[in-house]
């Protein structure tokens, strides 16, 4: 935050920059600020002027990303202090009004930009918070973050995530990966509930915040379709398609991930559903996936899924990503039994929905498969994306009729 003395960092962008932010995108690059009337300090508020010295936005300034504002607030000017910080924490949860009963305790509360709070993740596990960042901006906020949720969620614990390339600025505030910033958490895994099923989330160090709450309906989508099937979950994590196969009635389940861990809390997701599920057989393969795939077919599924880590980090890596899923979904489809389903999913941001959709439809035809689709979906509705490099998830299923 700026000393008192210091006026209020005040920014003019190019023409480009002013437009994008009108329209809407929350990040401004660092070289497209034209005028500023002083250094920033990562952490600080600015506002962002148009031509005619009209309000145009407000945003936290990042010294050390490239990415050196990211806008929470457009529109009419405001006097931004605590109060309007709780009203605009309001907004994301009413956001959530609704969404979900008991029986799902599992969800995203704030999801960065696209609610206002660029860089910044609030997910709960029934009573417990996770709070991820990923700019050093809110390192210096911290506290005022805290005070703010603690207006509306007094007692809960809350755990620190931090993405890997601020542990070092963290580490200046005297903050962790995975400490509890506030509360006292009794225990971790955490406990909580989707769609009816139980799962656990390891808050402290399990990938994000804990669990792939994003999929959450593509699922129960899942759960929906897998009646009466063998079903093959690849790159399952900790197992929630599996589990949800399960309870939708799939006759056996098998699930491969690269990763023990994952699969050792898969093991503890079947123990815990175990009523749900019955007797289904849940065969667990520790193994890279795409050597599994690639070995010949020995007994084929009903349902086969699909969901790979990013297969594109970097905008460098987009036209590589995109033959990747082609391949993948070729390799997959082997193992899908004729008349059977294929759901494919990416989470790559630097891959558009059209690029991925197009993939997996070319992979099909690679391998000799018409298709009839069953869905196509991208993100759920605690998960909302507002801009292009928001939209990272998208998810397709089809039913695969092989050519003669
Ligand atoms: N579908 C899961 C999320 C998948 S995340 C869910 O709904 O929860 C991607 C998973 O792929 C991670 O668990 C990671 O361990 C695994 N993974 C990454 N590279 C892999 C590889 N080469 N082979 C198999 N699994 C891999």
């Amino acid at each position: 935050m700026s000393a008192p003395s210091q006026p209020l960092l005040k920014l003019r962008l190019t023409p480009a920059a002013e437009r994008q932010v009108k329209l809407g995108h929350p990040w401004v690059f660092a070289d497209r600020i034209k005028e500023a009337n002083r250094e920033g300090k990562t952490g600080e508020l600015a506002i962002v002027y148009d031509r005619d010295d009209k309000f145009l936005a407000a945003g936290l300034f990042d010294a050390a990303s490239p990415i050196c504002l990211r806008v929470f607030h457009r529109g009419k000017p405001a006097k931004i202090d605590a109060a309007w910080w709780l009203g605009h924490f309001d907004a994301a949860l009413k956001r959530r009004e609704g969404l979900f009963d008991a029986t799902t305790t599992g969800y995203r509360l704030i999801n960065g930009e696209s609610d206002g709070w660029p860089g910044l993740v609030l997910d709960q596990y029934a009573g417990v918070l996770v709070l991820k960042l990923y700019t050093a901006a809110w390192l210096p906020r911290l506290k005022e973050v805290l005070a703010t949720i603690a207006q509306r969620f007094p007692e809960r614990a809350v755990v620190l995530r931090l993405s890997r390339n601020i542990y070092d600025a963290a580490a200046k505030f005297g903050l962790k990966e995975g400490m509890t910033v506030a509360g006292k958490l009794s225990g971790n895994p955490v406990q909580f509930l989707e769609n009816g099923l139980t799962f656990e989330a390891d808050v402290q160090s399990g990938q994000k915040t804990g669990f792939f709450l994003d999929q959450r309906d593509n699922r129960q989508r899942v759960r929906e379709l897998a009646k009466g099937c063998k079903v093959l979950n690849v790159f399952s994590f900790t197992g929630g398609f599996s589990i949800y196969a399960a309870a939708g009635g799939a006759t056996a389940v098998t699930s491969v991930d690269i990763s023990p861990h994952a699969l050792a809390g898969l093991k503890r997701h079947g123990d815990l559903n175990r009523e749900v599920i019955g007797d289904c057989p849940l065969t667990l393969v520790q193994a890279d996936a795409f050597e599994w795939l690639a070995r010949p077919v020995a007994q084929p599924f009903e349902v086969v899924i699909l969901d790979p880590p990013s297969l594109a980090k970097r905008e460098a890596e987009r036209a590589g990503a995109i033959e990747g899923y082609r391949h993948l979904v070729a390799q997959g489809a082997r193992w899908v039994a004729n008349e059977g389903i294929l759901v494919a999913a990416s989470c790559s941001a630097h891959v558009s929905k059209e690029e991925f959709f197009g993939a997996v439809k070319a992979g099909l035809e690679r391998a000799g498969c018409r298709t009839e689709p069953l869905f196509e979906a991208e993100h759920a509705a605690d998960h909302p994306a507002t801009f292009a490099e928001g939209k990272y998830l998208k998810c397709m299923a089809m039913r695969l009729h092989r050519k003669a």
